[in-house]
This record gives C-alpha cells, sequence and structure tokens, in this order.
C-alpha cells in the first residue's frame, strides 16, 4: 500500500521552495520603501558574486524566456549577424528570437543528445559565420539534459572573432555548474528564479559585462529595455513594480548557496546526476546524453511512452516528471536535481520510477535503481568516510 500525501516536483522548472522560502513568500512590501531597494541592491551583489562577476546584473520581473528576448533585443541591431547554438528546444528558441527581431541568423544545428562539435564550430567562425556579431548558446540544453563546453566554446569565439559578443542562457545550469563569467569572457548571462534559486517563476537576472553594457543597440524596445534597466537599477531605482516577494525570498536563498560555495554546489548537483544515471543503468535506461550530461536534468530512454509514464508518475504518486520535447516527446524521461532537490528526494523519485515500470512490467529487479543511487551516494563511495 503506497500512499503519498505531499505533491513532488522533479521537472526542470519550477523547481521544489524550502519551507523557509514559503514563509518568506508570504512577506510583501511597497518597492519605493529604503528597506526594501536595500534587500534588492544586496541582491544584485550577491548574484554577481555567484557568477563571479565585476558586473552587477538586472532583475526582471518575466520568466526565462522574457530575459532572453531583453538579451537578444538590447544587444543586436537589426540585420545583425547572430550565431545559434543549436542542439534542442532552447536552442531553437534562440533561434525564433533572433529570427522574431530581423536579426540574420547563422544556426549550428547538430544532433539532440550530443554538444556542439567544436571542430566544427572553429570552422564555422573562420567561415560561413566570420564576423558575426553576437553568439546565443544554452549552457544546459534542458531538453536534451546535455552541458555544453561554455569555457570552451567561448575561448574559441575570443580566438577568431575577439568583438562578438557572447550570450549564455544559463537559466538551467546556473548553480549546479559555476560559471565564470568574467574570466571565461562571457558578455551576458541570462537565468532565473524557477530553475536553480529554488523560487517561484516570474524573477530574472540578466548580468552584463562592461562590454556589453558598451554595446546597446538603438532599437525601440519599451519593458525589456536592458539599458534603462541598467540605469536605474544602478541608481537603486526600479522603472517598474518588482517581483517584490520573490526578491524578498532570493535574498534569503542566496545566503544559502554562497554560504554553502560555488564550488561545492557544483560537486553535490553533479553526486546527484552520477547517481541519478547509476540507477538509470540499474533499471535499464539508457541516458540520452551520452557524452555531456548535465548536473541539473537527466533525460533517460524510455521503453515505454514516457509522456503516459509521467501521467502515471504524477496519478499513483502525486510525483511531477517532465516527458521529453518536440520530437523526443514519447522517448525520454526527464528527471530534474537541481535546486533544493536533496539526496532523499532523488532516492524517493528512483523509487516511484521504479514503481511505475514495474506496473508495465519493463524487465528489472524492483529495489536495483535506488541500491544503485544509495551506492553511488554513500559515504563509502564519495570517500568522505575517509
Ligand atoms: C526553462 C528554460 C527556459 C525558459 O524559461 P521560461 O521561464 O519557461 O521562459 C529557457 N532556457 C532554458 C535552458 C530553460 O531551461
Amino acid at each position: 500500500m503506497l500512499f503519498s500525501y505531499r505533491q513532488r516536483l522533479f521537472c526542470p522548472g519550477p523547481t521544489p521552495l524550502l519551507r523557509e522560502v514559503e514563509q518568506r513568500l508570504g512577506d510583501s512590501c511597497y518597492h519605493r520603501q529604503a528597506d526594501f531597494i536595500r534587500r534588492w541592491q544586496n541582491c544584485r551583489h550577491k548574484l554577481a558574486r555567484l557568477v563571479d562577476s565585476k558586473s552587477l546584473p538586472v532583475l526582471l520581473a518575466t520568466s526565462g524566456s522574457g530575459a532572453m528576448e531583453a538579451a537578444l533585443v538590447s544587444l543586436t541591431a537589426p540585420r545583425a549577424r547572430v550565431l545559434v547554438l543549436n542542439g534542442g528546444k532552447f536552442g531553437a528558441r534562440w533561434q525564433k528570437v533572433a529570427q522574431a527581431f530581423d536579426c540574420e541568423v547563422i544556426s549550428n544545428t547538430f544532433a539532440w543528445g550530443e554538444a556542439p562539435d567544436l571542430e566544427q564550430l572553429e570552422d564555422l567562425l573562420r567561415g560561413p559565420a566570420a564576423g558575426c556579431k553576437v553568439l546565443c548558446l544554452q549552457a544546459c540544453e534542458t531538453s536534451t539534459a546535455v552541458y555544453y563546453p561554455v569555457a570552451e566554446i567561448a575561448a574559441l569565439v575570443h580566438k577568431h572573432n575577439p568583438e562578438c559578443l557572447i550570450i549564455v542562457d544559463a537559466i538551467s545550469s546556473l548553480v549546479a555548474h559555476t560559471l565564470y563569467m568574467d574570466t571565461w569572457g562571457i558578455d551576458c548571462v541570462v537565468a532565473a528564479s524557477h530553475k536553480g534559486f529554488g523560487l517561484p517563476p516570474g524573477l530574472a537576472y540578466v548580468f552584463l559585462s562592461e562590454r556589453a553594457q558598451r554595446s546597446f543597440s538603438s532599437r525601440p524596445r519599451f519593458y525589456l529595455d536592458l539599458q534603462a534597466e541598467q540605469q536605474a537599477q544602478s541608481e537603486g531605482k526600479s522603472r517598474f513594480t518588482p517581483a517584490i516577494n520573490t526578491v524578498i525570498a532570493l535574498d534569503y536563498v542566496l545566503d544559502l548557496l554562497l554560504d554553502t560555495g560555488t564550488e561545492l554546489l557544483q560537486q553535490r548537483h553533479a553526486a546527484l546526476a552520477r547517481a541519478c544515471r547509476a540507477a538509470g543503468a540499474a533499471l535499464k535506461l539508457e541516458p540520452f546524453a551520452r557524452q555531456h550530461p548535465a548536473n541539473s536534468v537527466t533525460a533517460l530512454r524510455t521503453p515505454v511512452d514516457a509522456v503516459k509514464l509521467c501521467a502515471q508518475l504524477q496519478q499513483n504518486y502525486r510525483m511531477q516528471f517532465a516527458p521529453g520535447q518536440g520530437e523526443m516527446q514519447a522517448q525520454l524521461l526527464r528527471i530534474a536535481h537541481l535546486g533544493f532537490v536533496d539526496s532523499f528526494d532523488l532516492l524517493t523519485a528512483i523509487s516511484a520510477i521504479e514503481l511505475a515500470l514495474h506496473e508495465c512490467q519493463h524487465n528489472f529487479v524492483l529495489g536495483d535503481g535506488v541500491r544503485a543511487a544509495l551506492e553511488c551516494l554513500s559515504a563509502r563511495a564519495t570517500g568522505e568516510l575517509g
């Protein structure tokens, strides 16, 4: 007799909220109040520390895609040549945003489940994409659960086209993967509250290098205007009503994250990802990302229709997972271990996946996935027992 009282989230956004965060989300205030402005500025300073940047980010009341659009529209002129790395749904989104704003898009399209081929990218930078103004990429392509080697890609771009601005969508990678914005020479990073930060959706951050701040376009724009935002926010003013409650909770979350430290956060997420893949192997579920699996989300090929499997997991155990996206919808189960998902949450997720597969007559020994994950996470396996 298996029963569950609580709804549990294992989808790659939104991610679960800590109790302490839920409490703070109840707090509100007037956003012109000195007290709030101080918190808001504290958040900007702490976020800059999180990506190791000298420049303070702007906070926007929008979802992640709004921040993508803000970056694109504020940093490109019409007809600008934009190179997009497209290996999944979110790479395709960069392409759509750039096309919507009349850029000349060059797409480096590669197979879903793969990371960009660096030699092919180098050829592109020397040939058809020579002189491009902007490169747009994901750090983690959430639809395929692949992490792209951002530092190496940036180094290639600097070598072949030092003028090119690099815009990284780190929405599903921040906190799970370290990002050294200034050291790697990234010009713009977009991130959002409801993934690695364990907050509700509706708050996004855009980090802009000094160079990016000198490269604003003169396109018409109003709400998503990073130049106006950067100016106003550096004077402690908000142009519009911020996501007040979420900013208050972010202030708390950033203390937790920075006290833990970005390296340890990355190690923890990597450990969960390893355990998740080990469980998948024990259950005969092949990982989709063979070479560069992300720390934040794991995509496993399913022996049954993944949409039905997710519905079954929700119906029987009140756990929400995500199937694949686009053409991979029915074939992948995506398990997020991002934000405040911890080891015991993951073990719970794996046990439910086992039960659901067991109901589908999938051939494996019940408990093998959980055992594989436990063996992977135990202090003895990780050497923490000395
Ligand atoms: C979730 C996600 C987005 C889109 O975010 P929304 O908040 O749904 O607009 C963009 N890029 C990546 C990599 C994501 O994971």
